[in-house]
């Protein structure tokens, strides 16, 4: 008997993105839909035969999706919001797209899109599913069953991947506030179990449910679903092994209730929580099977195989192979395709990277080495520890300078010197700004010409002293513009940024970047986060030319735009040998230098952008405070080296902030800005309670559609700010930056945004 091996899901985006290529062209209408749906077979054939071909056992089918594994569900389940007009029987790609990308330009009308949220804590984004009162469930779609006979007959016996019920609902939402999704798992159970039969019937041995709400904070009615939902399914179809997998955590209080489920196997995710090992092996009922995710299904280090190995081995000698199997920590999902892609990484780097593809290997290598023993497998297992050991003594990743600087940080690094009514003070006679000052968020239109700029720049085309010739003019053009509207506190508008994180990325040391490092964020769209190797560094100024060039053109204040540490962090793979906390305050310390020389280049207001702030929390309450403090205390250490005159901003892309309000208050930026424009200022509810101290900008421009607000409508945006906030506390300003728009939008709407500042300071005197 040798051990199972897995990899729980595999990207499904191809490794030159052929996916993405496949769905825009048939969205532009150059493909048909069969056309598009051949790409996609091609790609889940190429990724079967990958990973059969490296030797795993239980290849997955359905883990691949057009879109999103969460609209499949839906459309699984029938739960297809009615504005969609689907009549039952199958679901036309038209109405899958429709609900993923909404439709523009349609004869009857334009129909949304379904809300789009983050899955759990990654960058990737899911189809929120919505539930009517009286919401009925049947089976629209065999997904699952087509890919398991689809693979079936290429030869290769899959275990098909379904996103389990109670996950599901919890994860949907209803406009009927009364309805709590829980109360639809009668309705969805009996889709489940036909499709569990039909799958039995068809062959299927195991099947993989996923449960990652299981690593979450739940209820006991959540609890009481899945017992409920489990003893329903296992009844339904005695025969089929269900694994049930866990991921993103650490089971914690739910072990109890997920011992209890009757199902033949349950996956742990031991990379974030490795401690559950003890005490799952000890409690776990004699027949369960349990599926060890020891390798990392979020990060994009090779593992240290021996030492993964010295701690499994004893837990599969415990429970015996047949009652063991062997993974990732969860999906496959997140991390990108092949590291073989990227010639141009630096050799050593590279021998310490896994993507998708090696990590397959990394997984069969483990399963030979408990099958046939170490040293079967010698010459792996020498490799990894060869790579583990460079890695941790290599001069590229330590850099003592930067170690003692971190040790030698002091509290009053992370503290103004003096209280914000002060500095209030101090900065209103140095800036002698108007009552609600006027000012955007930092980017303006990227247009065609701008991205072919930086294209041909990248490519080589335009030299660098054209480059920078073209993007002065940009730049000077968009300062008159702004002097000519009346905005109060100018940008320089970013035309010489690629991307908020990568722009500083590129220009700090222990930072790398991938070719082809593509990881899926919500539908067709994929990024390339930056690899964070090593200790952070600035090794010179990386912002003051550009502002201190805009500066020169203007005597109004010119805000100073970079990106803050916990973003940084956030939109990153991050390295895995220290705590995150730690790599975040390098950031930050490396960040705080360009602050300091900004203000010296005498930029009078500089603004930090936090849009991952809130992102960073993790699943667990416990663990906010933690998290809370040490992004609070990054912030600091970035922002408090300048002195009481000079005006820190923060900016944040969302306003819900009722759970983490007093964090926010103890970031002590002097203004923040933050979105209420689409919810029409109802996020200010936060404040009702708790007195935000300090200055404010409520956004008062959506950005996010090209339509152009009146000033009558964002007069009356501000005067419900002013109920809830002190007036002399509000600053005027669209919502997010404006890069996605074009410049015929921005034009009329900052022209009224400024008219609305006017009018409110006219009805304040
Ligand atoms: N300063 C950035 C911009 O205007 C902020 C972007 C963001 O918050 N996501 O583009
Ligand atoms: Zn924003």
């Amino acid at each position: 008997m040798s051990i199972v091996t897995s990899t729980l899901g595999f990207p499904r985006i191809g490794p030159r993105r052929e996916l993405k290529t496949a769905l825009e062209s048939h969205w532009a209408g150059k493909t048909d839909a069969r056309a598009l749906l051949d790409d996609a077979a091609a790609l889940r054939t190429a990724a079967w035969a990958r990973q059969q071909g490296a030797g795993v056992t239980h290849v997955p089918s359905s883990d691949f999706s057009l879109y999103d594994h969460v609209l499949d569900t839906s459309v699984m389940l029938g739960a297809i919001p009615s504005l969609y007009e689907w009549r039952g029987g199958p679901v036309s790609p038209e109405t899958y797209f429709a609900m993923a990308r909404g439709t523009r330009g349609r004869a009857d009308g334009d129909l949304p899109a379904l809300e789009m949220t983050k899955w759990f804590d990654t960058n990737y984004h899911y189809m929120v599913p919505e539930f009517a009162p009286g919401q009925a469930f049947t089976l629209a779609s065999t997904k699952p069953i087509d890919e398991f006979l689809e693979a079936k007959a290429l030869g290769v016996r899959t275990r098909p991947v379904v996103l389990g019920p109670v996950t599901y609902l919890l994860l949907g939402k209803s406009k009927d506030d009364a309805l709590d999704p829980l109360s639809l798992l009668p309705g969805v159970l009996p889709v489940y179990a036909e499709v569990l039969r039909r799958l039995a019937g068809e062959g299927a041995d195991w099947v993989q449910i996923d449960e990652p709400c299981l690593v979450l904070d739940l209820a006991d009615a959540q609890r009481n679903a899945l017992a409920h939902a489990y003893k329903v399914l296992a009844a339904a179809v005695p025969g089929l092994k269900l694994l049930l997998t866990t991921y993103f955590g650490g089971l914690d209080d739910n072990l109890d209730t997920a011992l209890e489920l009757p199902v033949a196997g349950l996956h742990l995710d031991l990379v974030r929580a490795p401690a559950q090992l003890d005490d799952v092996l000890s409690r776990a009922p004699a027949g369960l099977v349990l599926s060890f995710g020891v390798i990392d299904g979020r990060n994009v280090w090779q593992a240290d195989l021996p030492a993964i190995l010295d701690r499994i081995e004893p837990a599969v000698d415990r429970r015996g192979v047949e009652r063991s199997m062997i993974g990732p920590s969860c999906s496959l999902l997140h991390v990108p395709i092949d590291l073989d892609l990227e010639a141009g990484l630096d050799p050593d780097l590279k021998s310490w990277l896994a993507f998708a593809v090696q990590k397959v290997d990394e997984i069969v290598t483990l399963g030979r080495a408990i099958d046939r023993g170490r040293a079967d497998v010698a010459d792996e297992l020498e490799d990894s520890a060869a790579a583990a050991a460079t890695r941790k003594a290599s001069p590229k990743i330590h850099d003592g300078k930067v170690k003692a600087r971190l040790d030698a940080v002091t509290p009053d690094m992370t503290r103004r010197a003096k209280p914000f009514a002060a500095r209030r003070q101090l900065q209103r006679d140095r800036l002698g700004l108007p009552a609600f000052p006027t000012t955007t968020i930092g980017s303006f239109p990227q247009t065609e010409e701008v991205r072919k700029a930086r294209a041909a720049h990248a490519k080589g085309t335009l030299g660098d002293a054209e480059y920078r010739d073209f993007l002065r003019k940009e730049t000077k053009a968009a300062v008159r513009w702004q002097e000519d509207v009346g905005i109060d506190v100018l940008v320089h508008g970013e035309f010489e940024r690629n991307d908020m994180v990568q722009y500083f990325g590129e220009q700090l040391s222990g930072y790398a970047f991938t070719k082809h490092g593509w990881v899926q964020s919500y539908g067709s769209r994929y990024v390339r986060p930056p690899v964070i190797f090593g200790d952070v560094s600035r090794p010179r100024p990386m912002t003051v030319e550009w502002s201190a060039y805009a500066q020169s053109l203007t005597g109004k204040p010119m805000k100073g735009m970079l990106t803050g540490p916990v973003t940084m962090l956030q939109w990153s793979f991050v390295r895995d040998d220290q705590p995150r906390e730690r790599t975040c305050r390098q950031i930050a310390l490396a960040l705080r230098d360009e602050v300091v020389d900004l203000e010296k280049a005498g930029i009078s207001i500089i603004q930090i952008d936090e849009p991952a702030f809130r992102e960073g929390l993790p699943l667990r309450r416990t663990e906010w405070r933690p998290y809370l403090d040490w992004a609070v205390a990054s912030f600091r250490l970035a922002a408090c080296g300048v002195a009481d005159a000079t005006q820190i901003h923060t900016h944040m892309c969302y306003s819900e902030f009722n759970d983490i309000i007093d964090s926010i208050g103890a970031m002590d930026a002097d203004v923040i800005s933050i979105e209420t424009a689409r919810s029409k200022m109802e996020l200010l509810d936060a404040f009702t309670n708790y007195r935000y101290p300090n200055d404010i900008g409520p956004g008062v421009y959506d950005i996010h559609t090209p339509r152009c607000p009146s000033v009558d409508e964002m007069t009356a945006l501000l005067a419900k700010a002013a109920e809830r906030l002190a007036p002399d506390q509000i600053w005027v300003n669209p919502d997010c930056g404006l890069k996605t728009r074009k410049w015929e939008e921005v034009r009329p709407a900052l022209v009224n945004m400024v008219e609305a500042a006017r009018r409110m300071r006219a009805a304040s005197r």
